[in-house]
């Protein structure tokens, strides 16, 4: 998959560790496209007591996308965009969906 799959304001989940931060099943929304090297920044879900750990991690704003701690730029594959009305164990699923999108 490529960064062309996602655009700002996409609901994604994480699909393998990222950082310390954010493990797999984090669920986060697309806050920046960087076009030459394909990283997406991605502003986590997380909550106000793990913000201090996020900013430890390194965690950012995304080039002021979002709030500081809460961005963190990925790649693509380790992605997947998330349909909130679907448990992620159908994750899977989702995945096909987007194939043939
Ligand atoms: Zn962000």
């Amino acid at each position: 998959m490529t960064s062309d799959a996602f655009c700002l304001g996409d609901r994604v989940v994480a699909v393998t560790e990222i950082n310390g931060c954010v493990l797999e099943g984090r669920t986060g929304t697309v806050c920046h496209m960087l076009n030459n090297d394909g990283n997406i920044g991605v502003c986590w879900d997380l909550d106000e007591d793990e913000v201090d750990f996020a900013l430890d991690e390194g965690m950012h704003t995304c080039c002021d996308h979002c709030e500081d701690g809460y961005g963190w730029y990925v790649l693509p594959e380790d992605i997947a965009l998330h349909n909130e009305a679907r448990d992620f164990e159908d994750f899977e699923l989702s995945a096909i969906d987007i194939l043939f999108a």
